[in-house]
């Protein structure tokens, strides 16, 4: 993976999600870059949980040359700006967006964990990762995104999303 690849995904189940990820995308490019790839949206029923709307999920990928956690601090910004505007109508947060990797830097403070932990426990992360980077090597536990899908234990079906 390039260095400069600042990989994110992006997660909302409230509200109108598809614009959810459209503000938070166009907030991402003017406050950290460019998107260089986008994956599909996906959709995961909140399985478990019958009380929550399913959630969309999409990741992309940021040319990004700054530090990671002033990256993290833009981030948190952005949620909270999405949150505030929902807020009022909706009174929960409508946009997660994780940092998953870094180019393949490991980070491990306290507010900031790269990868990021769950990343090889989801499924709805990983079936997005694959579809964008399916070779691109786990920095910290030395395998492929393939590998890690063979491997997930979580059975949650994630299917794309067409809107
Ligand atoms: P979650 O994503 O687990 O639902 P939040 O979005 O509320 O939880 O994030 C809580 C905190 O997680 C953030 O304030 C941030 O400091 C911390 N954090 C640690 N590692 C990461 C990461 N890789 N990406 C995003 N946030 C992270
Ligand atoms: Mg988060």
């Amino acid at each position: 993976m390039k260095e400069s690849y600042l990989v994110l995904l992006l997660g909302t189940n409230l509200g109108d999600r598809i614009s959810n990820l459209t503000i938070a995308k166009s907030k991402l490019e003017e406050f950290l870059g460019s998107i260089e790839i986008s994956s599909k949206i996906y959709q995961t029923s909140a399985w478990g949980k019958t009380d929550q709307n399913a959630f969309l999920n999409q990741i992309v990928v940021i040319n990004y040359t700054g530090y990671c956690l002033t990256a993290l601090d833009r981030i948190l910004s952005i949620e909270a700006e999405l949150g505030r505007i929902r807020n009022e109508k909706w009174g929960e947060r409508v946009i997660d967006i994780d940092i998953l990797f870094f180019g393949d830097r490991i980070i491990s403070e306290s507010r900031l964990q790269v990868p990021h932990p769950y990343l090889h426990l989801r499924n709805f992360t990983l079936q997005p990762l694959k579809e964008i980077g399916e070779q691109w090597v786990h920095p910290k536990l030395g395998k492929t995104i393939v590998e890690l899908c063979c491997e997930c234990p979580d059975t949650l079906a994630v299917e794309i999303f067409d809107f």
